[in-house]
């Protein structure tokens, strides 16, 4: 539960200016749903290719338990863990409201839902920038009294290339009125992954089109020339695991559906006990199977971040990779699934990068999802809200050149600043640290050669007796 206020440099950038005026850093993050880091490895992706060659990425990016859609598209743009921003699950109750979410309802468009944290949109347009929406999980809800400047109701039929072309008429329309943050989501590769399992060869030529559409994307962006004004990051909410009819986990063998009642989908279940009745429950499930992990709320290991907060269930029941819960097998049964454990390989996304605030041609090994929130507000010269991440662990992504074209503006020399700010103050202590260590380390010796013999003589004399007392035990 730790909160960080995000690195100094970033405050010190943002001295008070006339903010409808100043020139904004442009950002657009791209998330294509479910598209897991190997992905680009299994065919060719030349337009993933791209991106890298002319901009970053990385390799581990450890994103948000559970790695279900909400959860994670709202860490993005938050930079908080489940526990903090509250959308715990694709579906929750919250037994202080006595509501029940669910991303298949109406429910989603319930402010209440989404009030315990800020999106980023709404801080950038806090502080006098425009937004713009494609869809993105949250986007289309009155958060904290705002929507995105722009934004599109959400409608799965909508086809990626319409959301291309809102996003390229938002950033393009005429100063004063363009958005500077843009975000789009696209529904698959998950849809796909779900139906098929990330195993099936037809997976290849899902990949494949999905590179088309990033390719459709790059295009556009030319085309309007806003490719080399706007920072691209083109990541996901997690990856996909595959699943087979052999290993399902019916709850109905081991307890009687009666005693509780069940709150999200597998593979992580949050299980709400019927009064009086979570220890006999809990005793029921605790060793029931050894593909199921488990947890009582108080027991959830400190590491997902998933515990404080009253949305999540009292016990929590996680499947092993591969594995699925149902109450019995008369349900949906789908090839492929995510929301396992986000340290597992499989449940972890893509992550590249390019644009003016990016090196080049730049592969850095990790990262934490809740990491991308400061390094956006960074880009967009933005005042970080507490959160989870932290822009030292990803500030190597960022070019050393100045990003922006208008040489009168402070508002975004950012990278000589980090490192004035952050490295500095630590060469400089280092060296009073190791001048004062040298200093005692000669006095220590000049001391210790000086009293030698002493030294020698009363070690063998201390030792004495504690040699003799060995040698009559
Ligand atoms: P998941 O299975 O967790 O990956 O959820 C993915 C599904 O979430 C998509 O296939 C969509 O049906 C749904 N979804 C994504 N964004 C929205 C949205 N803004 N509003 C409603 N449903 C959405
Ligand atoms: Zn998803
Ligand atoms: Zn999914």
């Amino acid at each position: 539960m730790v909160l960080s206020l995000v690195s100094p440099h970033t405050l010190n950038h943002h001295e008070h200016q006339d903010h409808s005026e100043k020139e904004r850093p442009k950002l657009l993050l791209v998330s294509f749903d479910g598209f897991r880091w190997d992905y680009i490895y299994r065919v060719p992706t030349p337009n993933f290719r791209s991106i890298m060659d002319e901009g970053v990425k990385v390799e581990f990016v450890e994103n948000i338990y559970i790695t279900k859609t909400y959860p994670n598209h709202y860490s993005m743009v938050t930079g908080l863990y489940a526990e903090m921003h509250g959308i715990v699950a694709n579906e929750m109750y919250d037994p202080a409201l006595n509501l029940s979410f669910s991303m298949e309802t109406d429910s989603v468009y319930d402010s209440r839902w989404w009030e315990q944290a800020v999106p980023l949109w709404v801080t950038v347009q806090k502080d006098g920038g425009r937004s713009g929406a494609a869809m993105w999980p949250g986007s289309d809800v009155l958060i904290h009294g705002m929507f995105p400047t722009q934004y599109l109701q959400y409608n799965a039929s909508v086809s990626f290339e319409t959301r291309v072309q809102r996003i390229i008429e938002w950033f393009s329309a005429p100063k004063g009125e363009a958005v500077d943050f843009g975000i789009l989501y696209w529904e698959e590769p998950d849809e796909s992954g779900h139906n098929l399992g990330p195993q099936s060869p037809l997976m290849d030529a899902i990949i494949a089109g999905i590179d088309e559409k990033l390719g459709f994307l790059m295009n556009e962006l030319k085309k309007s020339g806003l490719y080399e004004k706007v920072n691209l990051i083109v990541t996901s909410d997690h990856g996909m695991a595959q699943l087979s009819p052999e290993k399902i986990i019916e709850l109905d063998q081991y307890v009687d559906r009666d005693l509780y009642t069940w709150v999200d989908k597998s593979p992580v279940v949050g299980i709400l006990p019927k009064e009086g009745k979570f220890d006999e429950v809990y005793g029921l499930l605790a060793d029931a199977n050894p593909n199921l992990v488990v947890y009582r709320k108080d027991d959830i290991p400190e590491h997902f971040h998933y515990q404080h907060n009253v949305r999540i269930m009292p016990i929590l029941l996680e499947a092993k990779e591969g594995w699925t819960i149902m109450q019995n097998r008369t349900g949906l049964f789908m090839l492929g699934n995510h929301g396992y454990n986000n340290t597992l390989r499989d449940m972890q996304p893509i992550f590249v990068a390019r644009g003016p605030a990016f090196r080049q041609n730049y592969v850095k090994t990790s990262m934490r999802s809740v990491d991308l929130y400061p390094l956006m507000c960074h880009i967009l010269a933005i005042r970080p809200l507490p959160n989870n991440g932290s822009l030292l662990n990803v500030q190597d992504l960022l070019s050393l050149e100045p990003t922006t074209s208008t040489p009168t503006s402070t508002h975004f020399t950012v990278p000589p600043k980090i490192h004035r700010y952050s490295y500095a103050p630590v060469v400089g202590s280092f060296i009073g640290v190791v001048m004062v260590l040298g200093f005692l380390v000669v006095y220590v010796i000049l001391v210790t050669l000086k009293q030698r013999p002493a030294l020698k003589h009363r070690s063998w004399e201390m030792s004495q007796p504690l040699l003799q007392e060995d040698l009559h035990l």
